[in-house]
């Protein structure tokens, strides 16, 4: 059968999730083979989410992943860490041998073909993604030969994978033979830190997206409406004025 695709979306609680995860959830419903892990940054599964996840009907794994409150006061918060980690960690005890981790936030845009294009992924895959930094693409580079050899990136910060946390595709049964997988709670190093304890090297690399030149995936950001936010300790902040 099809190689199966756990999707990871880290997810927390605010006015958009569920418009978040009502586009996100049915556009994997266009695709076969999908489980959608939801790790959510909270100490309980909500039932928010839960009833969302029910109605649309995916194969899913909710997941209560709350973020240590130590990070959250840092200047720079690294979003998402603690819900990837133990995702990452489920699928090590918990996933079908035959298939694919992707890590695709709540509030970014994807085109079906490129879940098609990463099913096959035999350590791991690359791609661009749009509308993200300076350069408003992400993407490796490749020579004639078709193999990665560099990043085009927006914000290279002495990284060795130059790459957005939509921008690549791995194999579990690979992830599986890591004996120390991780990912670091270091805003903007995330990517980099979870690829080196891989022990991936460049030309493992496997370029989709018809060699790097087609944007399939956006970091699309949802514009945060000015809906009053109900915690009393957020009322005169001015986190929501635009
Ligand atoms: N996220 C989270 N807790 C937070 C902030 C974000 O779990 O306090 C999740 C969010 O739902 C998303 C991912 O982490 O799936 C990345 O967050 P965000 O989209 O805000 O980051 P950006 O795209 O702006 O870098
Ligand atoms: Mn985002």
């Amino acid at each position: 059968s099809l190689p199966l695709l756990y999707i990871v979306t880290p997810t927390y609680r605010r006015p958009e999730m569920v418009a978040e995860l009502t586009r996100l959830g049915q556009t994997l419903l266009l695709v076969p083979r999908v489980h959608w892990i939801l790790p959510e940054d909270s100490h309980t599964c909500s039932s928010i989410v839960t009833d969302t996840l029910t109605r649309i009907g995916l194969p899913y794994t909710h997941l209560a992943t709350p973020m240590p409150e130590v990070y959250r006061k840092q200047t720079y918060v690294p979003r998402g860490v603690a819900n990837r980690r133990a995702a990452v960690s489920w699928i090590q005890n918990h996933a079908e041998p035959n298939s694919v981790l992707y890590f695709l936030d709540d509030d970014n845009s994807i085109d079906v073909r490129l879940l098609e294009q990463m099913r096959y992924t035999e350590k791991v895959s690359m791609f661009p993604v749009g509308l993200i930094g300076k350069f408003s693409v992400s993407s490796p580079v490749l020579n004639k030969e078709g193999r990665v050899t560099d990043f085009y990136d927006g914000w290279p910060a002495g990284r060795k994978f130059q790459v957005d946390m939509a921008g690549f595709a791995v194999n579990v049964g690979y992830l599986k033979k890591q004996p120390r997988v991780t990912m670091p709670y270091i805003a903007g190093h995330e990517e980099d830190g979870f690829l080196k304890s891989l022990n991936l090297q460049l030309e493992d690399i496997e370029p989709l997206a018809n060699g790097c030149s087609e944007v399939l995936v956006w970091h699309t950001r949802t514009f945060k409406n000015q809906v009053r936010d109900v915690r009393p300790d957020k009322e005169h902040s001015s986190e929501n004025v635009q």
